[in-house]
Formats: C-alpha cells, sequence, structure tokens
C-alpha cells in the first residue's frame, strides 16, 4: 500500500524533485506548484487544496471533451487488459491502429490518405520534416531540405520543431538547432491583420523561397490558426495562396492542426474552413482528448505512394509509434465525437463566446481584438486600443489578468510578447454548454472590472 502524503509534502517533493517543463524553475523551487489537480468533471478541475476551477483553455488546449469522460477511461482500460502494447516496427501492427489510420483519412480532406503515427505534436512536426525531405530525396532533389516557417508559429520543443517555432524564448532555447530551418518574417498578430492582406504574406514566404532558392526548399509549416503565438487567424486568401505558391514552386505545404485539429474550430480539421489541401497534416492532441499521448502526420496520397515503394528501411520510428493503447482511446474519442455532433456543436458555441466576447469588449476599453473560430478565442489587451498603446510592461496586463480569473476559479493562458502584446486565450472543453459559456463570460466581466480599478489607480 502506498503511503498517502498530505498535500504540503507533495507540494515539497515536487519543488525539491522535478523540473517542471516551460514553468519557471526559481519560482517553483521557491514556492512549489501552483496547483496540484486532483480531479476533472466536464470542463472543471479540482485542485488538492480544494478548489474548483473552470478550465478555460482545457488544459494545453488538448482535454476536448472534457474532464473524467468514462468512457475513454473504458476503452483505454479494455484495450490495456486485451493488449496493452506492440510495436509497429518491423513491418508489425494491431488492430486499434489500423482502424484508427482508417479512420483519420477518412476525415481528412482532398487526398490525404496516409498516416504516419507518433506520440505528440512535435514528433509529428519533426516527422513531416523529415518525411518531406525524404520525399524530395526519392524524387532525386536531394537539396530540398529547408523548412519554412512563420513567425508566432508554434510547432513545439523537439529540436527541428524548436526551431520551426515562431517564438524566439523557444526557437533560441539551448542554442540547439537544425540550420535547415528558417522563419518569415511575416507574422499574424492582429495588430496587423487589419492593415497587411494575404498578398503580403505570401511575399514574405515567396521572398524566402526565392532567396534560398526552390531546389533547397522542402517545405512550407504552418498552423491554419496561430495558437500559442497569440490566437491568430488567418486573412481571407492566406491559406489559398501559401497552397498555389507551394504548387508553382514545387514547396510541399504542412498544416500543423495540432491544436486545430478534430472539432476545436468547427471543422475536422481547421484547414476546410479555407477549401485548402496540404500535403501533410500534423495532429495531436485532440485526437485523444488528451487522455493518451498520441499524434501523428497525415500525408496525400502521392507523399504515401512514393514512401511506399522505398525498399530498405525507413530509418525514422517512435517505440509508441501506433500504440494500441493510445489508439483505442483515440477511436473511442472519434466515435464520441460523431455520436453527440461535438463539430457542430463548436460553431452553435462559437456564436455565445463571440457573442460574449464582443459585449464584454464594448464595456471594457482596456480589451481589444477578441477573435474565435470554434472554440478556440482570444483578446488583446491594451492601455488605449484607440490610441494603439500598449501597456508597460512592468504592469503585466495578461498575468494579472489571468491571475484575477484564477481568484474567480477560471483558468486562462496568456501570452505577453516582447513587442508588448499581452494576449489571452480562451479554448474551453468543446462540451461546454451555453450556460457555462455565460460563466466563463461574467467571470471575465467581473476580472475586467477589477483590474481595469486597479491599473487606473496606479
Ligand atoms: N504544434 C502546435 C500547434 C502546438 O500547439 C503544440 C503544443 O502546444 C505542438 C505542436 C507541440 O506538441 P507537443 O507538446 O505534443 O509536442
Amino acid at each position: 500500500m502506498t503511503k498517502k502524503l498530505s498535500y504540503q509534502q507533495l507540494k515539497d517533493i515536487d519543488r525539491e524533485k522535478i523540473i517542471h517543463p516551460q514553468s519557471v524553475p526559481k519560482q517553483n523551487a521557491d514556492e512549489g506548484p501552483s496547483m496540484i489537480y486532483s480531479k476533472g468533471d466536464g470542463i472543471r478541475v479540482t485542485d488538492m487544496d480544494g478548489g474548483t476551477y473552470i478550465d478555460g483553455v482545457s488544459m494545453l488546449w488538448n482535454v476536448n471533451l472534457g474532464h473524467g469522460q468514462s468512457e475513454l477511461a473504458t476503452a483505454a482500460y479494455e484495450q490495456m487488459n486485451e493488449f496493452a502494447y506492440g510495436s509497429q516496427f518491423y513491418g508489425n501492427s494491431n488492430e486499434p491502429a489500423i482502424r484508427l489510420a482508417d479512420k483519420i483519412t477518412e476525415y481528412a480532406p482532398g487526398d490525404l490518405d496516409g498516416v504516419f503515427f507518433t506520440s505528440g505534436g512535435s514528433e509529428s512536426n519533426d516527422t513531416a520534416f523529415k518525411l518531406s525531405r525524404f520525399y524530395w530525396q526519392l524524387q532525386g532533389f536531394e537539396s530540398k531540405k529547408i523548412i519554412i516557417s512563420l513567425k508566432r508559429g508554434y510547432h513545439g520543443v523537439t529540436v527541428s520543431a524548436q526551431r520551426a517555432t515562431g517564438i524566439e524564448a523557444f526557437r533560441e532555447f539551448s542554442g540547439s538547432g537544425d540550420p535547415h530551418i528558417i522563419n518569415a518574417k511575416a507574422h499574424l498578430t492582429a495588430a496587423e491583420q487589419g492593415d497587411r492582406t494575404s498578398s503580403d504574406f505570401e511575399k514574405s514566404i515567396r521572398g524566402l523561397i526565392e532567396q534560398e532558392g526552390a531546389d533547397n526548399v522542402a517545405a512550407v509549416i504552418l498552423e491554419p490558426v496561430q495558437g500559442a503565438g497569440g490566437v491568430h487567424l488567418p486573412p481571407d486568401g492566406y491559406l489559398q495562396a501559401v497552397r498555389n505558391l507551394c504548387d508553382e514552386q514545387n514547396v510541399l505545404m504542412i498544416a500543423d492542426e495540432v491544436i486545430c485539429g478534430f472539432g476545436r474550430t468547427g471543422k475536422n480539421f481547421a484547414v476546410e474552413h479555407w477549401n485548402v489541401t496540404p500535403d501533410m497534416i500534423s495532429f495531436a492532441k485532440g485526437v485523444t482528448s488528451g487522455y493518451f499521448p498520441l499524434g501523428g502526420v497525415i500525408m496525400r496520397a502521392k507523399v504515401k505512394e512514393a514512401i511506399a515503394q522505398y525498399d530498405q528501411m525507413l530509418a525514422h520510428g517512435f517505440t509508441y509509434s501506433g500504440h494500441p493503447t493510445g489508439c483505442a482511446v483515440a477511436l473511442k474519442n472519434l466515435e464520441i465525437i460523431e455520436r453527440e455532433g461535438i463539430v457542430d456543436h463548436v460553431t452553435e458555441m462559437e456564436k455565445e463566446l463571440q457573442k460574449g466576447l464582443h459585449t464584454l469588449q464594448e464595456k471594457h476599453k482596456c480589451m481589444t481584438k477578441s477573435r474565435a473560430i470554434g472554440l478556440l478565442a482570444g483578446f488583446d489587451l491594451m492601455k488605449d486600443p484607440e490610441a494603439d498603446q500598449l501597456f508597460e510592461n512592468d504592469v503585466k496586463a495578461a498575468e494579472t489578468f489571468v491571475k484575477a480569473c484564477r481568484e474567480r476559479n477560471l483558468i486562462l493562458r496568456k501570452f505577453d510578447f516582447e513587442d508588448g502584446m499581452n494576449t489571452v486565450a480562451i479554448a474551453p472543453p468543446l462540451i461546454i454548454t451555453k450556460k457555462e459559456i455565460q460563466e466563463l463570460i461574467d467571470i471575465l466581466d467581473d476580472a475586467l472590472t477589477a483590474v481595469h480599478k486597479k491599473w487606473e489607480n496606479a
């Protein structure tokens, strides 16, 4: 029997033993973890200290069916009892992986027709980079190695995904590097969106392809809607323009749908909003609603068929590629999404969320540029939006606001960028109801009033 540990004991052990991912180590070493989650139910999670919170960002935009979904737990349990793990190496397979590949290619747009499984988003993007370079190699284009990504894109933290990430702190961390990855200057910040057209973005990527030479460029990667870069929707025509550019220049287009995929934006995949078929889609997170680490790359028939003809060992793959338990959870997750009409529900809830955010924006002067597609939303905090005036850095506007929400039992995510923009992200579980959205909006309202008062008196 494991010894029961008190809340304080757990905090102390965590503080002493764990280096947390994407956290401030010194803060953790000094103060211990900010929450120790102990229970989840629907859109809510409970901290071991007893507090219950609305999970306004589905943890890391992944717990799409919400917490405590027992059907997913049962699917994992049953699969584990039957056959918990088997590898896909050396040509082996398992039924859940086979069924999942069939299901995912059925969902995917256009002629996306083959799947390579991974254990998460970063691995998926590294896989997409390697497979696109390999694809060109097979076509006799040995020099096509460069991957072009966008400023403010987030693609993960493995060495190549890190370099593709266009957020400086991640891109530069530890000085690790993949020399064949470059960042376009184009950036989809909401501030620019109004003034810049899709052709500006196209020009920025075109400029890089021309600078490097199309013979050296393997692929362009982008998120259809940027997530961790501050929730930015593309201008109309943008994805189509990139698609056309890639076709014209003989470059593959990779859509990173790690956040967007499986209903988050009100479509199975976000590229469907703009009728674009990329050459590869990387996915993870929502495929299992976070109940099991799983990801993958879906590829168009021409890529899959070229690779399928390779007659030596494909020197790439993860121990957990095609994990039967993960795939069984994903299959159940997709079954529930279909059965419950979740994707249509998201479109309906988008309207509620947009309406609520709009009302708040009218009421609170510091809130601006609210945006939402499906249940992926964000807004900026500015000192004076009309005068285009940002908050001073020491105000820590987004951090202060997110803290105020937390004090009101709502978990949100903040982004404060080096250019001084303060952004707040909202991405609740896709099962959220109209009433719960109103509850979330009411908390935002109250927190905005509180911080505004504080900032005015400062
Ligand atoms: N791509 C996008 C768009 C993401 O948002 C993330 C994670 O947030 C990743 C890739 C990396 O995924 P993971 O953390 O599973 O490696």
